[in-house]
């Protein structure tokens, strides 16, 4: 037996351990935060769904790579990858105004 310990990753010290939870559909083990109850699988399917994937496209963007070779390198659909590119500069925007409002 594996004693593979997961962190929560929306908790704000990273200290809280995920417990088991189950498990999806396709016989992945699914685990839940006690505290925050946020629910993540080991690994996911869905390539979207993984952690660094919004890192990554932070990455390629930077390095200069268009949206399909991107999207090829990730796994995930075109269609996907511009929702998250809007759903990114959204993040950045809010967190813009957020500094602006404090410098005031
Ligand atoms: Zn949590």
């Amino acid at each position: 037996m594996t004693s593979k310990t997961i962190k929560c990753f929306r908790c704000v010290d990273g200290k809280n351990l995920m417990v088991k939870n189950g498990k999806t559909k396709s016989g992945n083990q699914r685990y839940i935060c006690k505290i925050c109850h946020k629910t993540k699988v080991a690994t996911y399917i869905y390539k979207a769904w993984n952690q660094d994937v919004n890192q990554n496209i932070i990455e390629f963007t930077k390095e200069g790579l268009g949206i399909r070779s991107t999207a090829r390198i990730l796994e995930i659909s075109t269609t996907t990858l511009l929702k998250r590119i809007i759903t990114i500069a959204k993040g950045f925007i809010s967190l813009l105004s957020v500094k602006e409002k404090r410098m005031k």
